[in-house]
């Protein structure tokens, strides 16, 4: 990628000059939403789906999106084309806009939209064998009745204050619980647990995004007749159980080794992990908007 074009509110410019005002409240007080996409091999994986929770997101919080369904997706598809990007990872964001100093989103008359596409930084392949070290942290999920952790807002600030937590403990990934206890997802990935030959994650109305590689997942479950059942489940039946991963756009499917300093199963990524890994990958390419 010689140039980087980024979209920003219907012109298409340069990095140097993508700029948003001071006064924007995605700014001032993380007041609107985002989606993380990826591109594989010029198609656009679960696009409908990423756009649909991005719309949602936008209902939920009242914040009216300048663009139709249509011409977002017509945005997304041109700015990947103007990039020539064929592999990566697409950052969707629709702000409130620019206001003022108050919080009053009335204030803010149009929403901004940006598109930002870019090569994905991943974990190396080496990552995925290994699986990663993690902790479980204090710092507890969002209630749902404060702000509902399956709005993808811009606020993030719970999300990062648990990335802080898990960077201070040499962690590569944090376990979030809620305010009961229950294991709920990590900073910025859902969670699955495997026991005795059942894959498990944690309902969302716990507190976790509805994430699209997890649900991805569960249709692999369901398509190739693996045992799969959403269970609320404790951070007890996480250190003892025979796999453990996580899954997200970024991330897809990866394993965790240890957890609090109990090591999962034989210490690195099992063989359902991988399996799911594998199913996964292979439909990447198929499920989604070709681009090119
Ligand atoms: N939970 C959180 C908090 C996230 O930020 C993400 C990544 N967007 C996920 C889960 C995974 O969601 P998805 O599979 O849709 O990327």
């Amino acid at each position: 990628m010689s140039q980087q074009w980024i979209y920003l509110d219907g012109q298409y410019v340069t990095k140097e000059e993508a700029k948003v005002s001071v006064y924007d409240h995605g700014f001032l007080y993380g007041d609107g939403i985002f989606e993380g996409i990826r591109i594989y091999n010029g198609n656009i994986f679960k696009c409908k789906q990423h756009l649909d929770r991005l719309y949602d997101s936008a209902k939920s919080i009242m914040l009216e999106i300048p663009l139709t369904y249509q011409e977002m997706q017509d945005a997304l598809v041109e700015t990947l084309r103007r990039n020539e990007l064929r592999n990566g990872y697409i950052r969707l964001v629709v702000s409130r806009g620019a206001g003022n100093l108050g919080l009053d989103p009335n204030r803010c008359p149009k929403a901004s939209v940006v598109i930002i596409v870019e090569q994905l930084a991943i974990y190396s392949e080496e990552a995925y064998k290994t699986g990663l070290k993690t902790v479980s942290v204090s710092t507890r999920r969002n209630i749902p009745d404060a702000l509902n952790p399956k709005i993808k807002s811009l606020n993030y600030l719970n999300n990062i204050l648990v990335k802080i937590q898990s960077n201070l403990s040499g962690a590569g990934e944090a376990i979030m619980l809620n305010s009961q206890g229950y294991v709920t997802e990590g900073s910025g990935d859902n969670i699955f647990i495997v026991k005795n030959g059942i894959i498990v994650t944690p309902p969302c109305y716990l507190g976790a995004l509805e994430g699209i590689t997890r649900e991805a997942i569960i249709e692999i479950c369901e398509k190739k007749g693996y045992k799969f059942k959403e269970q609320p489940f404790t951070l007890h039946d996480v250190y003892v159980a025979d796999e453990v991963f996580l899954t997200g756009t970024a991330a897809e499917v990866i394993a965790v080794r240890e957890v609090d300093g109990r090591v999962i199963g034989e210490g690195h990524a099992g063989p359902v992990t991988l399996k799911l890994l594998e199913e996964f990958r292979s439909i990447v390419e198929q499920d989604g908007l070709k681009v090119w």
